[in-house]
Parts: C-alpha cells; structure tokens; sequence
C-alpha cells in the first residue's frame, strides 16, 4: 500500500520546514539505500538546505560501485550527524535497528521522517512515507520531488537510476511495473550515463572477485528436502575468505545472485562473516514461493518476500538451523 496523502503533506512540510536536514540510510548500504539518500540530499541542497547524509556502519566508505555517483559529497562520517538533529530523514530502512550507530538519533531528533518501501517497516518516524508497492526506496523519492515541485535533473537520475536497477535487478523482478520502466524513460531522458552505471553496479568486480565466487560456489550445499522440499541452497563466506582474498564484505554482495540460480532450490542463502563486528550477516532469496521477509523477520531480521536478510551473533551451524527450522515452517505460497 502507498502512503496515505496525509503522511505525503506531512512529509513535503517536513522538507520545506527544515533549513538544516540529517539524512542517514541502512547500514552497509546498497544501492538503493544510499541512491535514494543521494537523490533527496541532490534536491535539498539545491534549494538551499544544509544536508548532512551517513550511515551507522564501518567501513565508513562507499562501495566501488556507487563511486562515481555525484553527491558524495554530502556524505559525512557518522559521528559528524549531530547529537539531537532538528529533521532525520532516513531511507529504505525498515526499523531504527537498521541505521547501527546512528539508530539513538530517532529518538533524540526532533521530527523523523521515514521514507521505506520495505512491507516489514515499523512505522517509527514522526512522519512515515513507506510505499511497500513501490520497486525502490528511489521511486518514493522521486514521487517526494516531484509533489515537492523540485526538478529530476541528470545529476538527481544518477542516484534515482542506481536505487531503481538495484532493488529490481536491473528491471527483472516481479516488482519492475509499467511506472518502474515510465520512471525509468524518465531518468534516460536527463542524458544519464545508464550503462555506464549499471555495469559498475552488475559487470564489474575485482579478479579477486571472481577467485573468491569459484571458491565459495563450490562448496555451496543443496539441500532438496529444505524449505518445506522446496529446496535450499546454501554457502558461507568466512574472513578467511576474505582475508585470502583481500575483499570487504561489501564486495561479496554479489554471490546471492550466482547462487539463486539453482532451480533446485527455492530458497538460496549466503551466511557472511562481517569483520567489523564478527557478526553473520545472512542473506536470502527465493522465487516467491516462500515468503523470505517474514522468515528473516522472525529471526530478527526483515526485508522482502523475494529478498531478506538478518544478523547472527551464532556460528554458521546454528544459524543455518535456526534458517532451517524458519523456512521449514513457511507457508508455501502460489507463484
Ligand atoms: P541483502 O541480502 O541484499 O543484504 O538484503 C536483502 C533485503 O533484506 C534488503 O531489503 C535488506 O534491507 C533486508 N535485510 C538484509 N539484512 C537485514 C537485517 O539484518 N535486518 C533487516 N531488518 N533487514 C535486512
Ligand atoms: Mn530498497
């Protein structure tokens, strides 16, 4: 469901109301996360609002692949969001869990606008724009701009571009509407470099990379009786992994997508070994069958029916099982 067209004025007023404005996304941010920050944070700045933007979590560093997006000059580390802002505008973020380090500042800030499209958001802003139909966190924004009357320039596509390729896969999820491939002719006729940015995003990776995908591809278990005999795919990237091969967790995001190709199985997963706090951060996908967000939710987590994901402080064993048992449980569902 969109969001009701009092929690649109509201959030409009919000943005117009604020001279200095604090925007922070998810931890680890992906594309859509930090796109969707970027896009709004381009907008306001260029009618004269101060835009601090962060996220909660180390490294404070923008994935390669986001790199060349303008506006990153907004950014600024997480300490360096004030204490108690006036405005916090946070993005494609489900709960204040999800922001890290910068999650106190929800309830010291004196207005919070949430602006989500995640179906397991929790509602925790002053003021809540959570469009749950929506492909991208970056679609909500754009429908904000334009009800703000602030003009889609080439510079704001970019990070608009970049949220939307992300959250759909590149335009293939059941999620790409008719409105996703309209917004989409709308971001090409800015004169935005498309191809440029979605091979960065999808066809770019260090030869390490690579080495790192044979590596843990090859020790991915299938598991046919999991997920109710829907079937499970599963593999672990360890810090000996990326130790061995010199990459950060950020640069591991991609082996979910290799792994789900699996037609055995209707549910792939990647446990992750994150360095910064030695936690599992579990990744997940399925076909539509099984219901992923609301498995992940219950084990702490949260995200979509199709993509979800949540964080263990257990070893790979345990937190498999515990994966096991939540997806044994699911309902199956039509496709
Ligand atoms: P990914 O697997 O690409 O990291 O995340 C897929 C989806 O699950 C995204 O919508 C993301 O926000 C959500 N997600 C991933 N990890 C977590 C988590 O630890 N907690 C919550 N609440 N959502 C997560
Ligand atoms: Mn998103």
């Amino acid at each position: 469901m969109t969001a009701a067209e009092a929690d649109w004025t509201e959030a409009v007023r919000l943005l117009t109301s604020y001279d200095e404005v604090a925007l922070v996304c998810h931890v680890g941010p992906d594309g859509d996360a930090l796109g969707s920050m970027l896009a709004l944070g381009l907008a306001l700045r260029a009618r004269g609002t101060k835009v601090r933007a962060s996220w909660g979590s180390e490294p404070f560093e923008v994935p390669t692949a986001y790199a060349s997006l303008p506006g990153l000059d907004l950014l600024v580390e997480a300490e360096e969001i004030p204490e108690a802002p006036g405005l916090l505008v946070t993005f494609d973020t489900g709960s204040p869990d999800r922001l890290g380090a910068l999650a106190d500042r929800v309830a010291t800030a004196q207005d919070v606008l949430v602006i989500d499209h995640h179906v397991t958001n929790t509602r925790f802003g002053t003021v809540n724009v959570v469009d749950d139909l929506a492909a991208a966190t970056a679609v909500v924004v754009v429908e904000l701009l334009d009800r703000m009357g602030l003009p889609l320039t080439a510079e704001i596509a970019a990070p608009v571009y970049t949220g939307l390729v992300t959250d759909t896969g590149s335009f293939k999820y059941a999620a790409t509407t008719p409105q996703v491939h309209e917004l989409a002719a709308r971001l090409l006729a800015t004169g935005i470099r498309h191809d440029v940015i979605s091979r960065e995003i999808w066809d770019t990776a260090p030869f390490a990379y690579v080495q790192l995908l044979g590596a843990v591809c090859s020790r991915a278990v299938l598991e046919p009786v999991g997920a109710g005999g829907l079937g499970l795919v599963w593999t672990a990237v360890t810090g000996a992994d990326l130790d061995r091969f010199g990459l950060a967790l950020s640069d591991v995001e991609g082996v979910i997508d290799v792994l789900r190709m699996s037609r055995e199985a209707e549910v792939a997963a990647v446990l992750k070994a994150d360095p910064a706090d030695g936690l599992l951060k579990v990744s997940t996908r399925s076909k539509g069958a099984v219901d992923v967000g609301a498995v992940c939710q219950a084990l702490g987590g949260g995200g979509h029916r199709f993509a979800a994901g949540f964080t263990s402080g257990d070893d790979v064993p345990t937190t498999l099982a515990r994966l096991r048992d939540g997806l044994a449980a699911a309902p199956h569902l039509a496709v």
